[in-house]
């Protein structure tokens, strides 16, 4: 089957990797112990619309939120695999009513119907790796390349893999700036932004779900236990990709990270 992937919704890049790494560079450590609103504030006046957020539609509605303050109308990346919870489009539609943002779908070149014909049925029953290199990691690395700067709601709490995160770093897999404001803040700390904002989260998160992905490689979690131990469970994997490197299941090969 020939396929042809959509287009980009980015406006391009206008700075050079070099020029974007020594940015990163000098930010991360002017940055190192900003708050959110500090690092937000200088991510929307150095990148304009050069600057997406990436948003799986859980807790992490309140980065949109947090951003739109400094950058109303940013984009938000929200990777439409086909195989969400409906409670995840519901909160995908209620932030973009709520919040001042345009929200760009990142689409697999193959929709599921095609996948499934092409590989079989369940993919991800029996390679979730190669189902997410399609569904996930090809999709948002053809946006990304659009941006020169993207904002995640990674944390350091997710999990050990992403507790060195820092608030900006130099992403080496996709070229570009990467901002974590909230990398230091707690579960609670992002609930109470959220409740005192009026952010939309999804309401999976008060039904044992505090990782949420696609919903066949998602279960709920009892108290406790790994937040993200929930996600493909049964296999080794534990990253879908984006922030991680990870090509094996398990295997950690560089440090990348949303959903
Ligand atoms: Fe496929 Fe599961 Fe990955 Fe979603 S999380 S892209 S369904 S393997």
């Amino acid at each position: 089957m020939t396929t042809i992937a959509p287009p980009a919704h980015g406006p391009g890049r206008v700075r050079s990797a070099d020029e974007l790494r020594a940015l990163a560079e000098e930010a991360a450590v002017r940055f190192a112990d900003a708050t959110a609103d500090e690092v937000l504030a200088w991510a929307a006046e150095t990148f304009g619309s050069h600057l997406v957020v990436a948003c799986s539609m859980a807790a992490d509605t309140v980065v949109p939120h947090l951003t739109a303050r400094h950058l109303p109308g940013v984009d938000v990346l929200f990777l439409q695999t086909g195989y969400h919870f409906p409670e995840t489009i519901g909160t995908r539609d209620a932030l973009a009513h709520a919040v001042d943002v345009r929200i760009v779908e990142a689409l697999p070149a193959l929709t599921v119907a095609e996948q499934d014909a092409e590989y079989g049925p369940r993919l991800h029953e029996r390679d979730p790796q190669s189902c997410c290199a399609m569904r996930k990691v090809e999709p948002i690395n053809r946006e990304l390349a659009s941006y020169e700067a993207w904002v995640t709601g990674v944390r350091r709490e997710d999990n050990a893999l992403r507790a060195g995160t820092g608030i900006v770093e130099w992403d080496a897999a996709h070229q570009m700036v990467k901002i974590n404001p909230v990398a230091a803040w707690s579960t609670d700390e992002v609930m109470a932004y959220a409740a005192t904002h009026g952010v939309p989260v999804n309401l999976l998160l008060d039904e044992g779900y505090p990782s949420i992905g696609c919903a066949p490689c998602t279960r709920p979690v009892a108290p406790g236990e790994d937040p993200r131990s929930g996600r493909w469970a049964g296999f080794a994997k534990t990253e879908c990709g984006l922030h991680t490197d990870q090509q094996d299941e398990g295997t950690p090969v560089t440090a990348i990270q949303t959903a």
